[in-house]
């Protein structure tokens, strides 16, 4: 699982390690031209510290980290299959579920 990058993300991100974007884009990221977005090259995500478990950019993290697990992104018929992705781990996709149940009834 990969984050997805904005222009904007490239941009903030990048000139905070003083690169231009492209020299960004060359070091960490490949185009993914079937979702048609910019994804990391390498698992798990190089901005991860492996020591402490913590994000090490996360004051400037893209928005796709920021705005994870996505529940109000797009309709939830369009994006079943990401929270069907999220809820082994993510809490706050399985309180969402646990919710849906209780008002259907099932
Ligand atoms: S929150 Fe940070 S470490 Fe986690 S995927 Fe996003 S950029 Fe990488």
């Amino acid at each position: 699982m990969t984050p997805t990058y904005t222009t904007e993300d490239i941009k903030r991100i990048s000139a905070h390690f003083g690169q231009t974007p492209k020299q960004f884009k060359d070091q960490w990221l490949k185009f993914d031209k079937k979702e048609k977005d910019w994804q990391n090259k390498i698992q798990p995500c190089q901005f991860l510290n492996l020591r402490d478990h913590k994000c090490s950019i996360y004051e400037i993290r893209p928005l796709d980290c920021s705005g994870f697990p996505h529940l109000p992104k797009k309709k939830m018929v369009d994006y079943i299959h990401v929270h069907k992705q999220n809820i082994e781990y993510c809490p706050a996709t399985y309180a969402m579920v646990e919710k849906m149940q209780k008002m259907l009834g099932v």
